[in-house]
């Protein structure tokens, strides 16, 4: 072995430890959120080991030894290929190690203390629909945030700084463009199908739905889209998620109510969407570094979007399950024809909740948040205006104004848990699944004819080789580029929801 292949296998071994401790913290977390009894004791002994590991990790991905293999392995990397193993797993190191070392430790830890208690001042404020109670936290917040800003650094706009956390290299100015060109035509479309007079059959959904038989459906769906129970669980949460928390042990969760249909089934479909690309990336042989990771938040919702609605909404999915549907629901499906189910699970109403929205309103609600979040950044809004602009939005792009708070400004947990930044991957994931489908249908010819057949072994193969085993290899905007040959565009989600609405409602 050269001393040129040490350097690089160094900094492997380094990343493989680092790996392994976040993999046992996202073991405990799981555990917690899943299965650990919830006495108070047992919570407050989890949040301590959870702290513990934390710091552990913390200080080994900042420790001045990592600093040392990063610069060794960069300079015997300078002349290989910028998208080669060692290049990809160098450079993203370094990017990490840069962010992570550039936050002094007080601030840090001033933003976990203050999680804690703005998210208790935020859950009671919610519970009074009054905006005032957790207003001083939200100044707080953004005290901090600008704080990290400075430490950070960025380029254009200060909001860049908070992006790149969630979705690397992406910046306020390059999500603007994309976001301003979706605008317009979708809040046309909104309009359009609210004065069409047709309403989608949403009732059906809130009809009885056994439990059990939605578990045991979501199961079959699952497993028939591709997700390897063998190397996974589903089981039940508070608040559904999925972790990837180690090479073959992807685990994802729901939650079930009796007159939900939508949350848990297409909530499964989701999670499968994003446990699928954590089972196809190359993790058993990439713990903790780069390749073992996913792209960005971005990407990783542009595959749980993807199996959700591209895939799970289409008529070709119920083609084939709606047989099993009828047989497992049949006093909730009696009478209710192929085209209202279809409609049903395809309506479009301009609503208050962000997580209860449909798929096309479901971008507004996004676009609102990323104007107000890079307003307040930039110190163009002030903490006062939040409520008066957060409902002027709502009436402008939904036509709708919120009855309080707690059905507006304050229905979201991210800005009280300090998650600044974070909104617009959810659209961007929108925008990113539409691409890569139109794309994959290019490539696969008459994929609906397979979905009608039930085999969805195709689009999952497409999706392994041109996204899922590259881990971070690309960036998102250079993924896209490369698998679709076009830059993102808002045109691929705007046809989509355009083809989806001149169907259920007639307009176009
Ligand atoms: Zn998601």
């Amino acid at each position: 072995m050269s001393s040129q292949t040490n350097a690089y296998g160094a900094l492997r071994a380094e990343l493989r430890e680092i790996g392994l401790m976040a993999s046992i913290n996202a073991s405990l977390s799981y555990d917690e959120q899943v299965f650990q009894p919830k006495s108070d004791a047992a919570k407050n002994h989890r949040a301590g080991e959870m702290e513990f590991m934390a710091k552990l990790i913390h200080s080994r991905a900042t420790s001045k030894k990592l600093g040392e293999l990063i610069a060794a392995a960069e300079a015997e990397a300078k002349s290989a290929d910028q998208h080669s193993d060692e290049a990809v797993i160098a450079r993203n190191a370094r990017r990490d190690y840069d962010r992570a070392t550039k936050m002094p430790a007080e601030l840090v830890a001033e933003m976990a203390k203050t999680e804690v208690l703005a998210q208790n001042a935020w859950a009671t404020a919610r519970k009074n629909k009054n905006y005032t109670e957790f207003k001083p936290w939200l100044a707080k917040w953004l005290d901090l945030k600008k704080q990290e800003v400075k430490c950070v650094g960025y380029k254009d706009h200060p909001y860049d700084a908070l992006l790149d956390q969630y979705e690397p290299f992406e910046t306020a100015a390059g999500v603007k463009k994309v976001f301003e060109s979706l605008r317009e035509p979708l809040v046309q479309l909104v309009q359009k199908v609210q004065s069409s007079g047709k309403k989608a059959p949403i009732e059906i959904m809130s009809r009885s739905y056994d439990v059990k038989a939605q578990e045991e459906f979501g199961r079959i769906a699952a497993a028939a889209i591709g997700f390897d129970f063998a190397s996974g669980r589903l089981d039940v949460s508070v608040h559904p998620f999925c972790s990837g928390i180690a090479p073959g042990d992807t685990r994802m969760t729901t939650r079930y109510h009796e007159h939900h249909f939508n949350d848990a089934f297409f909530g499964v479909l989701h999670e499968t969407g994003h446990a699928m690309y954590e089972q196809g990336l190359p993790k058993s042989d990439h713990v903790g570094t780069a390749l073992g990771e996913a792209i960005s938040l971005g990407i990783h919702e542009s595959q749980s979007r993807m199996w959700e609605n591209l895939v799970g909404r289409s008529r070709a999915f119920w083609k084939h399950f709606m047989p099993a549907a009828r047989k497992a629901f049949p006093k909730a499906l009696d009478g209710v024809t192929d085209d209202q189910w279809y409609a049903a699970a395809n309506a479009i109403t301009p609503s208050f909740i962000r997580v209860e929205a449909d798929e096309a309103t479901y971008n507004l609600h996004i676009l609102i948040r990323f104007e107000m979040e890079t307003a307040l950044i930039a110190g163009e809004l002030g903490v006062d205006d939040v409520p008066s602009a957060w409902n002027e939005k709502y009436k402008k792009y939904l036509g709708i104004t919120p009855p309080d708070d707690a059905m507006g400004c304050l229905q979201d947990v991210h800005w009280s848990a300090g998650l600044m930044g974070y909104f617009p991957t959810y659209t961007l994931g929108n925008l990113y699944a539409a691409q890569f489908f139109e794309k994959a249908k290019k490539d696969l010819g008459d994929l609906d004819a397979k979905f009608a057949a039930g085999d969805f072994k195709p689009l999952l193969g497409w999706l392994r080789e041109n996204i899922h085993r590259h881990g971070r290899r690309y960036t998102a905007r250079e993924l896209v580029k490369r698998v679709t040959g076009e830059d993102l565009s808002a045109k691929p989600l705007l046809s989509y929801l355009q083809r989806k609405a001149s169907e259920v409602y007639g307009v176009n």
